[in-house]
């Protein structure tokens, strides 16, 4: 009971204050208070998103195998996606360019791991983030043995060991129309690991945000704010490649050049949402250390802030505004907002700007805990997932183009 008005409070608090704060039109404070007009044109721009173009996106970076940093498989994935961020009409594409110098992750010379064991405790153990893992847990291990895949093909595919030296990644943005000095950063990141074909991790947030460059690119679509479509590198050898384009790019913010030109390469950065792993939720691991292979139909999505951080009221109500655009637009499963980002790319921008990431499970209390097994294991393979699945990953691509469009101010030209 109490916890209840509690939430109602809060939601109360957030979509009072979510349009000064996010510079919004003051008038347009009801995001999450009513259904969608037919004309609204947030709900037209999400009417454009198919499962099926969602699920080709993914596919398409699935032929690039696990997209390891420091290969040439990554290196023709980064290539891949800028050839599609162009010809869906987002042109501009930008690169950011730096030097990762360690070696890779190591490779284990060990056959096949174990298969992990569940871990039933009545105790409550602490995760990462300041998250608390209770029940049953398996261990979250990451698969270090390029023989650990089973497929011949696609092993030889991933065969190709890291090498330090120079990366890159890329970019391109939707330059606005009244405030084209001020933008919403939308990232996920396009490597990954575990000699599989990374289709969760991170294939999906990677796909989502082509997909949100693709719409936003149409040829009717305005929006007053810019919005920049982001896929960093290295995110798992430690956000190498975001922290390279905070270095890089975050005193340029707001500078016009040439000056008198009206073109801004760095505009002021508002907020910063990362998408990693969209896919799965199924729920807590059975005892036995198998999890269902079935999607739940509790599932839901986890947009989560950083209570830590710097900018964190901020990042809380950034959190239920797409809590809001979720429930206003999203067609299937809801949206839940946690308090502990971690370990991923939006990490990178706590300090400067508020920032959220979106999953399909906390990253601390349920992927820390072994709910997804997949994870950064050979299985993470576009063939392990079901529509309903796919399905989840869609729910938040409908959230985040809702908020962003809502965020940016959109319209359609007639
Ligand atoms: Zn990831």
């Amino acid at each position: 009971m109490h916890v209840g008005g509690l939430v109602i409070a809060i939601c109360g608090l957030v979509i009072s204050l979510s349009a000064p704060v996010f510079g919004q039109r003051a008038a347009d404070t009801s995001l999450g208070a009513q259904d969608a007009r037919a004309d609204d044109p947030i709900k037209v721009l999400v009417g454009r998103l198919e499962l099926e173009r969602y699920k080709a996106a993914i596919k398409g970076l699935t032929q690039f195998g696990d997209r390891q940093q420091g290969t040439d498989r990554n290196r023709a994935a980064v290539d891949w996606i800028e050839t599609q961020l162009r010809s869906s009409g987002c042109t501009n594409t930008q690169r950011i360019k730096y030097v990762y110098d360690q070696p890779g992750q190591p490779f284990q010379q060990a056959a096949s791991p174990a298969p992990a064991s569940a871990v039933a405790s009545g105790e409550i153990r602490s995760g990462l983030g300041g998250s608390r893992l209770r029940g049953i847990a398996r261990p979250p291990d990451a698969n270090n043995n390029p023989d650990a895949q089973s497929d011949p093909k696609l092993r030889a595919l991933n065969a190709q060991p890291p090498a330090p030296g120079p990366r890159e990644e890329v970019y391109c943005t939707k330059v606005g129309t009244t405030h084209p000095n001020e933008m919403y950063i939308v990232g996920a990141h396009l490597d990954g690991r575990g000699f599989g074909e990374a289709a969760d991790d991170d294939g999906s947030g990677t796909a989502l945000v082509m997909e949100l460059a693709r719409i936003f690119s149409g040829p009717d679509v305005q929006t007053e704010r810019s919005v920049r479509f982001a896929l960093w590198n290295n995110e798992e050898t430690g956000l190498n490649g975001s922290r390279a384009y905070v270095e890089q790019r975050a005193p340029l913010q707001g500078r016009e050049d040439p000056p008198g030109s009206g073109r801004y390469p760095e505009p002021k950065w508002l907020a910063m949402i990362q998408h990693d792993m969209m896919l799965w939720d199924h729920g807590m691991p059975r005892p036995d250390g198998t999890v269902s292979p079935e999607q739940r139909p509790e599932a839901d999505i986890n947009i989560e802030f950083q209570s830590t951080a710097k900018f964190a009221d901020q990042a809380m109500k950034l959190a239920f505004l797409f809590r809001d655009a979720n429930e206003k637009y999203a067609t299937d499963y809801p949206a839940a907002v946690g308090h502990h980002m971690t370990n991923t790319d939006s990490s990178a921008f706590t300090d400067l700007v508020p920032a959220i990431s979106l999953r399909e499970n906390e990253r601390g209390m349920q992927i820390g805990a072994g709910w997804n097994p997949h994870y950064h294991q050979p299985t993470d393979r576009f063939s392990a997932y079901s529509d309903k699945d796919f399905r989840l990953g869609l729910n938040a691509v409908q959230t985040s183009l809702a908020a962003i469009a809502h965020l940016s101010g959109v319209n359609l030209k007639k």
